[in-house]
Formats: C-alpha cells, structure tokens, sequence
C-alpha cells in the first residue's frame, strides 16, 4: 500500500476541500404550476412534463393517503 512520503501542509489540504462543496442542483419553473423542478424530469408537485400529466401530483397522493388512513380508522 503507498504510503505518503511528508506531511500534506495546512495549506495545500485547505485548498484541496475549497473545492469540495455541494453544488445545487439545476433547478428550472414548472411550466404548468410555476413550481421548481429538476429539468427533464415530470413535476413533483403537478405532475406534469411537456404539458402531459406523468405522474401523480403532491396533491394527489396527500389525498390517497388521508383516503387511506380514514379506512384505516374504520376498521378499528
Ligand atoms: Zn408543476
């Protein structure tokens, strides 16, 4: 295994980690519903892409889930 020939400097680690930061994902406006959502991806929050409902809103399993847990309640 290599093991490393002198100490690495303060100063060299330190501006090695200035480059280790997080960068933001690239974040574009829902056409639909103005919302933020990743490019080329259908929209979290409406569902949409290219003006075609994908997949199931926020909206939409919030109310699934209450639905859910009403039933839930029911039964018991
Ligand atoms: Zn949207």
């Amino acid at each position: 295994m290599g093991v490393p020939k002198s100490k690495r400097s303060r100063m060299r680690a330190r501006r090695t980690r200035a480059h280790l930061t997080i960068s933001l994902p690239n974040l574009e406006r829902c056409p639909n519903c103005g919302s933020y959502k990743l490019p080329h991806r259908a929209c979290q929050e409406c569902g949409y892409y290219r003006g075609e409902k994908f997949i199931k809103s926020a909206q939409e399993i919030r109310e699934e889930r209450a639905k859910k847990k009403e039933e839930r309640e029911q039964k018991t």
